[in-house]
């Protein structure tokens, strides 16, 4: 029943929570800013499909490449 985070293994409820587009696993994500729940990944965006995905920390460790196009606050406004 109980579905677990892919990164750190704990149980992950059902609103908090992501699937990462490399490797499928379940993970934390927290959607709102009050929500007691720490992010095992994140937003990033792809540019070559201009869509954006989500991407567990273990998989962002293996490609580095998907946290220098994430979308931080901040950055690329130059593009707008
Ligand atoms: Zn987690
Ligand atoms: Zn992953």
């Amino acid at each position: 029943m109980e579905e677990l985070c892919g990164v750190c293994g704990e149980p992950v409820d059902e609103e908090n929570v992501s699937r990462c587009s490399l490797c499928g696993m379940k993970f934390h994500m927290a959607w709102s800013i009050d929500a007691q729940v720490r992010s095992c990944g994140r937003v990033y965006s792809d540019d070559v499909r201009c869509a954006i995905g989500f991407v567990c920390n273990i998989c962002l460790s293996e490609h580095p490449e998907l946290s220098q196009s994430s979308m931080d606050m901040g950055q690329g406004s130059a593009l707008w």
